[in-house]
């Protein structure tokens, strides 16, 4: 059947306007202007009542966590099954919210801190996350930056954002950066060309990604203007946001299309979330489906410790059993990465079930999805060299001017030139001790 301005669509349509037509539905400021903001336009248009009870608790809900919903997304909705839709339990607000864990954190990623000029959280060594957008087309209810949703509706200035433009621009180390917000197709088609423009043209920056769930709640945002726009300022990666194959209908997967026709890389970030996709079946078929779309399944994200997401949060097992029921059973660029984004601004660490089950000298056992036990023999034979990151093998096979960055982290341990043999958390008890 075919989605695009099907029967209860246009029924929907006739609810909010007098004279609906394709047009208007599919025109995405449209869809923005009708976004679903309080219960009773929400009862009105789903046919779904509440008792007197129910919305009171809403009321309060949506007072600390406004509500937003796309009249095409919650054209999704089974108004039927809605308790258990994973539609409406994305976009609908769950007196759950309120209640605020002792582990919860209003900001769990230090973005805030992490961040040299506002808008800007620069973490990983040579890539930064740069917000260049407030607002969303619909407010999900599992939003990692929940304690902002419907803070500002206004877009950011050009003096401001240009601000996070000069900030890159002398930070040569940048080569990767990532546009988020908020949504940044929600800007105007010109106000991100502007934005592409200017950092297209500081010559250190490499690639540009945009992070949107767009094509999951307004398909319609993808409009071949902007998709020619964007073609303008390759290298552009997409990276978008599925929860779960229903979302994937028909209009969606046109706005898809579109993007990979002007070849733009996609990939997908899921997350992991208690009574929407927390089921192996659930996400092998949703990886299935975008890989059929053209879109890679990047990260699979534990549930973030901000506030209001305590109903949305699963063990952590059930993260690695989903990974064990992918890994091997399905094509390996349908499997994405499971990721916990470390509390305290750690970054994001994968988290993988176990292969390597052994390990004696020169030989590995491992096994494999289907719980055959293999033994891996390792060479006998291997020459180590010694690499001061500027080696006779680095100069002669790479080219490269001088040594490159040096090792940080882990990687410092396993470097041949670094002298350092531990790496110690600063002012641990035992290292205040030895002041002493
Ligand atoms: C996720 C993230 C990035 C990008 O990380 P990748 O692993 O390269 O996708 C960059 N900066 C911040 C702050 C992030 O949270």
């Amino acid at each position: 059947m075919k989605e695009i301005y099907n029967k209860s669509q246009q029924s929907l349509a006739k609810k909010m306007e007098e004279n609906p037509s394709l047009k208007k539905w599919t025109d995405w400021k449209w869809q923005i202007k009708h976004s679903i903001k309080n219960l009773d336009t929400f009862e009105k248009l789903t046919g779904i009542s509440f008792s007197k009870k129910e919305r009171e608790k809403f009321e309060k809900t949506i007072q600390k966590f406004p509500m937003s919903i796309t009249p095409y997304y919650l054209s999704l909705i089974d108004s039927e099954e809605y308790k258990y839709d994973p539609i409406f339990k994305q976009s609908f607000p769950d007196p759950s919210e309120l209640k605020i864990q002792k582990a919860d954190i209003e900001d769990p990623l230090a973005e805030d801190t992490d961040s040299p000029v506002s808008g800007i959280t620069h973490r990983y060594p040579d890539r930064l996350l740069f917000l260049v957008s407030n607002t969303c087309s619909m407010y999900c209810r599992h939003c990692t930056r929940k304690r902002r949703v419907g803070d500002v509706d206004s877009v950011p200035s050009k003096k401001e954002v240009k601000k996070g433009i000069d900030y890159i621009k002398k930070t040569p180390e940048v080569r990767d950066v990532l546009l988020s917000g908020g949504d940044p197709f929600l800007l105007s088609t010109e106000y991100l060309d502007w934005i592409l423009t200017e950092l297209q043209k500081i010559p250190h920056l490499e690639i540009i990604r945009i992070g949107t769930r767009t094509p999951a709640v307004l398909p319609y945002r993808i409009t071949d203007n902007l998709v020619s726009m964007l073609k303008k300022h390759h290298p552009i990666w997409v990276n978008t946001h599925f929860n779960h194959p229903r979302e994937l209908t028909t209009s969606a997967k046109e706005s898809l299309a579109k993007l990979a026709d002007a070849g733009i890389p996609l990939g997908n970030q899921s997350v992991l979330l208690a009574g929407i996709n927390d089921c192996p079946r659930i996400m092998k078929k949703l990886v299935q489906k975008l890989v059929q779309n053209r879109v890679r399944p990047y990260y699979l994200y534990q549930c973030d410790l901000s506030e209001g997401l305590t109903h949305f949060r699963t063990p952590v097992s059930k993260g690695i059993e989903i990974m064990e029921n992918l890994i091997g059973h399905t094509s390996g660029f349908a499997v994405p990465r499971y990721v916990i984004d470390a509390p305290g601004g750690g970054g994001k660490i994968p988290v993988m079930p176990e292969y390597l089950i052994s390990w004696g000298t020169n030989k590995v056992i491992l096994r494999n999805y289907e719980g055959v036990i293999t033994t891996y023999k390792e060479p006998d034979s291997y020459e180590p060299y010694f690499c001061d990151r500027n080696c006779e093998e680095c100069t002669r096979n790479l080219k490269l001017e001088g040594a490159e960055e040096k090792a940080v982290g882990i990687a410092k341990l396993l470097a041949d030139y670094d002298k350092t043999i531990s790496l110690t958390p600063e002012h641990t008890e035992r290292v205040e001790r030895r002041k002493k």
